[in-house]
């Protein structure tokens, strides 16, 4: 059985070869992968864990006139008060009416434990269709069910004829997954079954008569109009100035983009169907959904690193101009704004050039910035993913080639981080949210990896990048006069021992 009939949905732990804990070379990496000895690396301590819940709800938070019934303990929810707040902002910068995300848990109790919480969880679906009248409702399915063993997908089979709304099971209980990249699967599993991606006769278009004259051409324009149309693919991480910056690349070379999933509607994820391509902006994010788009619709998809930086921004861009023919005008373009772009940057070179940089986060985010800050003479020390799969192979096999000896680790630990910046001594980081603060408080100045407030693709986003570091490089007082005040919490023989000293094979 494929896994997209099944019920359920795999985790990456089981779908793909991955890595949770590494150190080494970027060589050594993809031959681990190759000898399939990734898993069997492990930590001896760690400091704290992700869950994978949490970046479902992040993504399903997004989607327009929705309701999320978390089908467990209060807890669980304890994310959704700030994801509310960033998905709320995200929907004004699309020019969309603001809307609260509206949620609601079953608040499973030690008696639910015990005696099951399927009641509980049949009446909270049918309170959220009566009183929010929703389009879309998402149960999501955390760890006490799954332990306890509630039978959430039937529930979620047999609701369906008892409420209006769509009801989309969204399986992602934390302790399945030792990545949370496993919430996008988990995320995309329940929108391809439960939600429709073909458009409806009279409710999304008139149909044609084949008798009327004007019937070919009608036909022979709806054909043309599908064949130059693209799916964009965004991410929780990729802020509307991304999304408008790929746009108006794309857009330049005549071709017409819709973006999904998140931020879409039932009526937008309708029209899924109807595209020429489908184009994804991150190596581990899409593959799930693009390739059963493909399995089930014979749409062809393009997953090729990011567009950063201007090397990979024109690979990125003639790679989809050749689906269309169009590749002599991408480079055209390509060429166009790289020339203006240099000029832009041209200001900011002297200052970062063979300054030392650590950069950490998503694994194909921070390789690719890697290389593409690299190209402009920034020493990179050390990359950090926060986890590898085979999904970031070739962004991963273009560090091997172009920074042979830069570090690459794999991890979510601080006082690895923490370690690394004591021992390499960076003249800056760019790091993930949520972790400025280890950097400052070590005397190190920082840059977001990412930011849904600003630009980091494209020409766009590449003089903002540079931008942002000159700026952090100017003015360092704060995070010097912090680090002299600041006691650290680790031993002094941890500082003295190697930084991965915990990963064990
Ligand atoms: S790890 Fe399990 S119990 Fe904890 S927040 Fe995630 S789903 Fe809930």
């Amino acid at each position: 059985m494929s896994y997209y009939e099944q019920k359920i949905p795999p985790v990456r732990d089981s779908r793909l070869q991955l890595a949770d804990s590494y150190s080494g070379s970027a060589c050594d990496l993809l031959d681990c992968q190759k000898e399939g000895c990734l898993m069997r690396k492990n930590r001896s301590f760690w400091q704290s864990g992700s869950c994978q819940m949490s970046l479902t709800l992040m993504m399903a938070a997004t989607v327009q006139n929705s309701v999320i019934v978390l089908h467990s303990p209060a807890g669980c929810g304890s994310m959704l008060g700030p994801i509310g707040v960033s998905s709320n902002r995200g929907r004004v910068q699309r020019g969309l009416p603001p809307t609260p995300a509206n949620w609601l848990a079953t608040d499973l109790t030690e008696t639910d434990v015990i005696g099951g919480g399927e009641r509980k969880l049949r009446e909270a679906i049918e309170y959220a269709d009566r009183e929010f009248r929703p389009e879309i409702i998402f149960v999501v399915s955390t760890c006490a069910p799954n332990i306890i063993g509630d039978d959430v997908a039937e529930v979620v089979e047999s609701e369906k004829d008892k409420v209006s709304a769509k009801v989309v099971g969204l399986h992602c209980p934390g302790f399945k997954s030792r990545v949370v990249a496993s919430a996008y699967d988990a995320f995309y599993h329940g929108l391809l079954r439960d939600i429709p991606f073909e458009p409806e006769p009279w409710k999304d278009y008139v149909p044609l008569d084949p008798s009327d004259p004007k019937y070919p051409m009608e036909r022979a324009k709806e054909n043309y109009q599908k064949s130059h149309t693209i799916n964009l693919w965004n991410a929780t991480s990729i802020g509307v100035a991304d999304e408008n910056e790929i746009e108006r690349l794309l857009t330049a070379l005549g071709l017409k983009v819709r973006i999904f999933a998140e931020y879409s509607s039932l009526d937008e994820y309708r029209q899924i169907s109807q595209a020429a391509l489908n184009v994804s902006m991150c190596n581990v994010h899409d593959d799930y959904m693009l390739k059963y788009l493909e399995e089930k619709y014979g749409m062809p998809y393009y997953i090729a690193g990011m567009p950063i930086g201007f090397t990979e921004t024109r690979r990125w861009l003639v790679g989809i101009a050749a689906h269309f023919g169009l590749e002599a005008e991408a480079e055209k373009l390509a060429d166009y704004e790289e020339k203006l772009a240099r000029e832009a940057i041209e200001p900011f070179l002297p200052k970062v050039r063979g300054k030392r940089a650590i950069i950490g986060g998503g694994v194909v985010r921070a390789g690719a910035e890697a290389v593409a800050l690299a190209e402009f003479g920034i020493d990179i020390l050390s990359i950090k993913a926060y986890h590898y799969d085979d999904n970031a192979e070739d962004v991963y096999a273009e560090v091997a080639e172009k920074l042979p000896d830069a570090h690459v680790s794999v991890s979510t630990q601080l006082f690895e981080f923490s370690h690394q910046l004591r021992t390499l001594k960076p003249d800056f980081v760019i790091t993930h949210n949520g972790t400025h603060g280890a950097a400052a408080k070590l005397g190190v100045p920082s840059v977001q990896l990412f930011s849904t407030e600003g630009a980091f693709f494209g020409y766009t986003g590449f003089w903002q990048i540079l931008r942002r570091i000159v700026f952090a490089l100017g003015n360092t007082s704060y995070q010097t006069r912090l680090a002299k005040h600041i006691k650290q919490p680790y031993r002094d023989w941890y500082w003295e021992a190697d930084t991965f000293s915990f990963i064990k094979e």
